[in-house]
């Protein structure tokens, strides 16, 4: 099978390529992420992909076009609707992917998010079967997450850069803002009490 494998950085990487090729197939790594700010940040992602896919004998495709508006066009509408920012995210990279695999000769494609823990799996993989049934491409379904740590020890034996936030700049704000956690946490909180507010008006009739 010719697999086009999406490529979100190097480290995520890791595991997906070596269950695949446990399995028989020798994937072609494409790199394709607007999502990743700023320039610096997606110009050291790109060069550690690079860094793995040569580590590993790893083909790998590049788009090496940085997006930065055109993800904030898309980005910024995107925040009014609830997830509304990585479900037009996931949207991009992987009907993209879908397009390219299908011009291109793939048999299918996948993406190494489906490594992550912290990605919406569910979301991507009903994302990614309606670009397949669109391109007339088949999508190669496979849970990486059971290799998460195993993937991450590879990734230090490489001695690949492994990044500290999701990829565009709200998601750095996320994971630097105090302020911003703490709102979160308070809103948690509110929406916990809530639920229970909810039980006990149950309960009491
Ligand atoms: S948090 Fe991650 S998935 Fe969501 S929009 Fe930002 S880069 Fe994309």
């Amino acid at each position: 099978m010719k697999l086009l494998l999406h490529m979100c950085c190097g480290p995520c990487a890791c595991y997906p390529v070596k269950k695949l090729r446990e399995e028989g197939i020798e994937p072609v790594g494409y790199f394709f992420n607007p999502n990743i700010h700023p320039y610096k940040e997606w110009q050291q992602r790109l060069e550690t992909a690079k860094e793995f896919a040569s580590a590993t004998g790893l083909e790998l495709l590049t788009d090496e076009n940085y997006m930065l508006r055109d993800f904030l066009s898309k980005a910024l509408p995107a925040e009014a609707q609830d997830n509304g920012r990585c479900r037009m995210c996931y949207t991009w990279r992987l009907e993209q992917t879908a397009r390219f695999a299908a011009e291109n000769g793939f048999d299918a494609f996948t993406t190494t998010l489906f490594y992550s823990i912290y990605q919406q799996h569910t979301l991507m993989r009903e994302t990614a079967e309606i670009f397949a049934d669109k391109y007339k491409v088949d999508f190669f379904y496979e849970d990486f997450r059971p290799g998460w740590q195993e993937g991450i020890d590879i990734s230090h034996e490489l001695g690949l850069y492994r990044q500290p936030y999701c990829g565009c700049i709200f998601s750095e704000e996320e994971r630097y803002s105090k302020t911003l956690r703490k709102q979160r946490k308070v809103a948690a909180k509110e929406k916990r009490l809530a639920v229970q507010q909810t039980v006990n008006d149950l309960g009491g009739r």
